[in-house]
């Protein structure tokens, strides 16, 4: 693999129902900030079936280059089609770094890729660099230079790793999403836009969509809630939630839950906070009734301001807490709603 060969920051601009999702923008942002440091420009990959309207508004969040491979069996995400269509733009294009949203879609379709075109992948980062690797000089070693630098919490958050890919291209990162900052939009900007289509035939191996179900729900995604009252196991009934309820009504939150709540059917997946449900990082992040499996917290550990509630002084969710109560929570929530109400009302 001839290293020189591979240029430019490539982001792959994840589209459902032709809408550019946040994610897209998010990493567009970062790919021109990367862009810079390397001297090159930031091309996004736009993937789908009548897509092609889409790259104004990828070029007015900063994409100098769009790269559009539209055809009807992509109409839908579909694992295969999509791994054929992102890595034969490698193939063609040769970029240096390629960086994907940790959506569903893009770690389904992340590693795929990586594996297709044979290199390094580092899942799920939340900070990016351009620097020297190995970071530490190794006396007697090649330090080589302008190397992504990619990291992520590891170990549910207990240590933080910071992965280079030094000898394959392109260097492919998938980063999770709320992380990065989107550049402020420009009106009317253009990007250069490329058609490209490696060809697609209808193939056995292809996955048959046979529905596709719409989550429909009155919920506030978690995601983007700034206080979340969470709830686990501890709270004791689906019925007992109702103190969370009036807590999160009383300081404007949204109320969320641990898997051991979900699993007991108490509350719908899509409040999950942890690994395998949604990572938050609001403002305030009320844990109560929580134990802080460490599943749990490599969904919440990047809140600004975690209040941790619980029986056991013990729990590992105090190790996290910035501020902590050891108490019923049957006692405590009613109180501490009550005292917010009436500082609101003071106000
Ligand atoms: C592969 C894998 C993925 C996982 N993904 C997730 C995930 O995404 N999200 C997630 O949350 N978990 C996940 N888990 C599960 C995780 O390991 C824990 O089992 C789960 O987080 C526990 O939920 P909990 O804290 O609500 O319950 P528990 O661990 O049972 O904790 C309940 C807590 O409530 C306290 N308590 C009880 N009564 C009271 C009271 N009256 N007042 C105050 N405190 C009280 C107890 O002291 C205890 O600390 C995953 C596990 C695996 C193996």
């Amino acid at each position: 693999m001839n290293l020189e060969e591979y240029k430019g920051v490539f982001v792959f601009a994840q589209q459902v129902d032709n809408k550019v999702s946040g994610i897209a923008l998010e990493l567009i942002g970062e790919g021109k900030r990367l862009a810079e440091k390397l001297s090159t420009e930031v091309t996004a990959v736009l993937v789908g079936s009548g897509v092609k309207d889409l790259a104004d508004e990828l070029a007015a969040y900063g994409a100098d280059k769009v790269i559009v491979v539209d055809d009807p069996e992509l109409k839908e995400y579909r694992t295969e089609p999509y791994a054929h269509a992102l890595a034969s733009v490698i193939d063609k294009y040769k970029p240096e770094i390629l960086l994907v949203g940790a959506t569903a879609i893009g770690r389904d379709l992340g590693p795929r890729v990586s594996a297709r075109v044979h290199t390094g992948l580092t899942a799920d980062c939340t900070s990016l660099e351009i620097g020297d690797f190995p970071i530490n000089p190794i006396p007697g070693k090649e330090q080589k230079h302008n190397q992504l630098l990619m990291t992520r919490p590891a170990f549910g958050g207990n240590t933080i790793a910071t992965i280079a890919c030094p000898d394959f291209r392109p260097q492919m990162a998938t980063v999770r999403p709320g992380v990065m900052q989107k550049l402020e939009k420009k009106e009317g900007a253009k990007a250069v836009v490329e058609e490209f289509n490696p060809g697609f035939t209808p193939d056995s191996k292809y996955v048959e969509i046979v529905e596709i179900v719409k989550n429909i729900t009155d919920t506030v995604d978690i995601m983007d809630a700034k206080i979340l009252v969470s709830g686990g196991r501890g709270v004791g009934s689906p019925e007992n939630f109702k103190l969370l309820d009036d807590l999160a009504e009383a300081i404007g939150g949204t109320v969320s839950c641990s898997r051991a709540v979900v699993d007991a059917g108490w509350k719908s997946k899509d409040l999950q906070v942890g690994q395998t449900g949604k990572t938050v990082r609001p403002s305030v992040y009320f844990a109560i009734g929580i134990s802080g499996a460490i599943q749990h917290l490599a969904g919440m550990e990047e809140s600004d301001i975690i209040v941790a509630i619980n029986k056991d002084e013990t729990a590992p969710i105090f190790d996290v807490a910035d501020y902590g109560v050891v108490g019923d929570l049957n006692k405590i929530v009613p109180m501490l709603t009550e005292q917010i109400k009436a500082a609101v009302a003071n106000k």
